[in-house]
């Protein structure tokens, strides 16, 4: 399992999750849309979730239906 961030966080962006994870294991680059979890990584504690401004952050059980190919996106990502 993991925690896993939607669409909401697409036009913020403004890292708070970064700041409030223990392990590092949010990224995103200037040109990304999006701030991205490494499901790897990740090691569930929630802390990130409260945090967004936006509710983009949720645990992967949790995601709701129209973002569920985000979670597929966020485990992407650290593919590359
Ligand atoms: S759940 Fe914890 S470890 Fe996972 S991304 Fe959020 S803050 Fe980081
Ligand atoms: S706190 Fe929310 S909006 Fe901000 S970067 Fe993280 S997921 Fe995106």
């Amino acid at each position: 399992m993991a925690y896993v961030i939607c669409e909401p966080c697409i036009g913020t962006k403004d890292a708070s999750c970064v700041e409030a994870c223990p392990v590092d294991c949010i990224h995103a680059t200037d040109a990304d849309e999006q701030y991205y979890i490494d499901p790897d990584t990740c090691i569930d504690c929630g802390a990130c979730e409260p945090v967004c401004p936006v509710t983009a952050i949720y645990a992967e059980s949790d995601v709701p239906g129209e973002y569920e190919s985000y979670i597929q996106k966020n485990a992407d990502y650290f593919k590359k």
